[in-house]
């Protein structure tokens, strides 16, 4: 898909460097922003950044750790000083352990609580702070189908996208005035490196639970990436878009 229709913006990625994340960093380029991709490991995001460069726009590569305050003000300074403002925000970085409650253990919830979680409030504080001081931005966070719903051995990832729906509308409220949309996608299963293990054991149990009977793909994120992150969405906050199909339709 191309589109001009965010030519000029500067968007920030968190979790850029693969899967999902950096699907809609390559879809933002493409789309004519300038982009700034995070992650941990500074080697992988420097080359999703010299790939976007190749749409024609300017990419920044930054490492940080979302769960980490000092890194993710960092991060926001280094764009600050590159490109005076940040437009759109997707806050993608996430991580998961699959394991039974009985069986998790308390740094294996805080791990997935302070990525998806945590790191949503910390990296949203610190650019929020910017969008809502020049007054406009718009921010995408990622929560997933296990918002919503419950799912044995996802105890910790379920109640982190719960609670990601949740305060995106708490962040959607309180930046309303200063013309900065919160909203969130929620896709369901999509194959990347966090997904592909199970994928590749529970194929058809997954696929039975999706009407559309396939697996999402990077590309079916762009159509929600696009209306969030643009004017077509300027009435639109506070709100998750299932981009699932159809598995939350039942
Ligand atoms: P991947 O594991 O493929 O990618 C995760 C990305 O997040 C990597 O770039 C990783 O880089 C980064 N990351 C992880 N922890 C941190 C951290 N503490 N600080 C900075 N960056 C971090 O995951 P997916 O692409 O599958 O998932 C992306 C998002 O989409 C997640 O929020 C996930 O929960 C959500 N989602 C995924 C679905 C799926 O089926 N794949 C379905 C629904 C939602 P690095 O480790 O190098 O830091």
């Amino acid at each position: 898909m191309h589109c001009d229709l965010l030519k000029g913006k500067v968007a920030l990625v968190t979790g850029g460097s693969k899967g999902i994340g950096k699907g809609m960093a390559q879809s933002l380029g493409r789309f004519g922003c300038n982009t700034v991709i995070v992650s941990r490991n500074l080697d992988e995001v420097q080359q999703v950044a010299d790939e976007i460069k190749g749409f024609g726009v300017t990419s920044l590569a930054c490492a940080a750790d979302v769960t980490k305050k000092s890194q993710v003000q960092n991060v926001v300074d280094q764009v600050l000083n590159k490109f005076g403002r940040v437009d759109i925000l997707v806050s993608n970085a996430g991580m998961n352990v699959r394991k039974p409650l009985l069986d998790l253990e308390e740094n294996e919830w805080d791990k997935v609580i302070n990525t998806n979680l945590k790191g949503v409030f910390l990296v949203g504080q610190a650019v929020g702070a910017v969008m809502v001081k020049q007054k406009s931005g718009k921010i995408i966070n990622i929560a997933s189908v296990a918002g919503i719903k419950g799912r044995p051995s996802l105890g910790a990832y379920c109640s982190s996208k719960g609670a990601v729906i949740q305060l995106t509308k708490v962040m959607a409220l309180e930046w309303v005035d200063a013309n900065v949309q919160v909203n969130a996608i929620a896709p369901s299963y999509i194959e990347t490196p966090m997904t592909k293990d199970f994928i590749s054991k529970k194929r058809d149990v997954i696929l039975n639970r999706v009407p559309m009977r396939r697996l999402g793909t990077e590309r079916d994120i762009d159509g929600a990436l696009l209306l969030l992150s643009s004017h077509y969405s300027d009435f639109m906050t506070g709100q998750t878009i299932f981009v699932d199909g159809g598995s939350t339709a039942s």
